[in-house]
């Protein structure tokens, strides 16, 4: 059974054009808060769900790199969640199994007691992003950790989205979680994240257990708050990589990339626009689903120039339809 979340009545949420700087708050029943119990959830559903890989976690990623905190918090969380991994898969079990779980291809070779993982996220790249791989390098860690019964660190040394030929992460023992991240500028960030979303397609993926779980430490307050403020701005950023003539398709990139997919789409460049996204219910955990969301309101916002609204809905399964509407500013 999925964990339990608040159905409740609608949740409203506003942001205003441009730069997109109010938070779209939504207002109704608290946000449904991750546990443990959700992360437990997560890892037994993307070990036992037999699905195709689809893109490699570079959103979060990005998101992972914004401040030395945040960074630590993203390997730590992936060192638990390889850990879990290993125990799941069986401890003789290799790497490139568990990689492959959380959207990489990979080979692994040791000397000694160090281990270097070569490996390449599936989707495409090409975006200069740098070297972001933060939460696979924890996953490596931790599962090398718990096969092998000592402490290892994993860091990444080369990247596919810095322009090398694959990603490299070198894993030594260590009596510490070290990992050395230096932190990126929020304007990198946001860059990223809409150059990403702009130029990539991204197709629809049936089981996104992989995704949410990669999200769980973002989802928690308070920096919740200032990651969907962050995506409202990255998505109005997008609107610098491309026009209305293209919106319908970064829509749908960004919902197949969350998991969800887009119902139906009116854009009109005078007046209302109205985008109805659907959620499945394995998806419809708040606030994760207020990511995708605010990247289209900032996104829409800022090519139409309008002001967009956010309403949320729960059916009888407890999936979530979010219908975001632009109004156009006046002039
Ligand atoms: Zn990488």
């Amino acid at each position: 059974m999925a964990p339990r979340k608040k159905s409740g009545p609608a949740r409203t949420a506003r942001t205003s054009g441009k730069a997109a700087r109010r938070l779209p708050q939504a207002n109704g029943p608290q946000a449904y808060v991750p546990s443990s119990d959700l992360e437990r959830f997560l890892v037994d559903k993307m070990v036992s769900v037999r699905s195709a890989p689809s893109n490699g976690t570079t959103v979060e990623n990005l998101l992972y790199s914004s401040t030395p905190k945040v960074s630590s918090i993203g390997y730590s969380f992936g060192f638990v969640v390889g850990r879990e991994m290993s125990g799941r898969l069986g401890g003789n079990s290799g790497l490139p199994k568990a990689m492959g779980l959380v959207g990489m291809q990979c080979t692994e070779s040791s000397k000694h007691r160090n281990t270097t993982v070569t490996s390449r996220p599936y989707g495409p790249s090409g975006h200069s992003l740098g070297s972001i791989h933060l939460y696979e390098s924890g996953v490596i860690a931790g599962f090398l950790s718990a096969r092998k019964g000592i402490r290892m660190a994993a860091r990444e040394t080369e990247c596919y989205y810095g322009g090398a030929v694959s990603c490299r992460f070198v894993a030594a023992p260590s009596k510490t979680a070290s990992m050395h991240q230096d932190k990126v500028p929020l304007e990198e960030i946001m860059d990223g994240i809409a150059r990403y979303l702009s130029s990539t397609e991204i197709r629809p993926h049936p089981s996104e257990y992989r995704r949410i779980l990669a999200f769980v430490p973002l989802l928690k307050n308070p920096m919740n708050k200032q990651i969907v403020r962050l995506l409202t701005m990255s998505g109005s950023r997008i609107a610098r990589y491309s026009g209305k003539s293209d919106a319908k398709r970064i829509i749908g990139s960004i919902a197949n990339y969350f998991g969800a997919y887009v119902s139906s789409a009116s854009i009109s460049e005078s007046g209302k626009s109205i985008i109805k996204l659907k959620y499945e219910s394995y998806n419809s955990i708040y606030p994760y689903v207020s990511m995708p969301n605010a990247l289209i309101a900032g996104f829409l916002s800022a090519v139409l120039d309008g002001s967009a609204e956010i309403n949320l809905s729960a059916n009888n399964r407890n999936a979530y339809t979010a219908t975001i509407t632009i109004k156009k500013n006046r002039a």
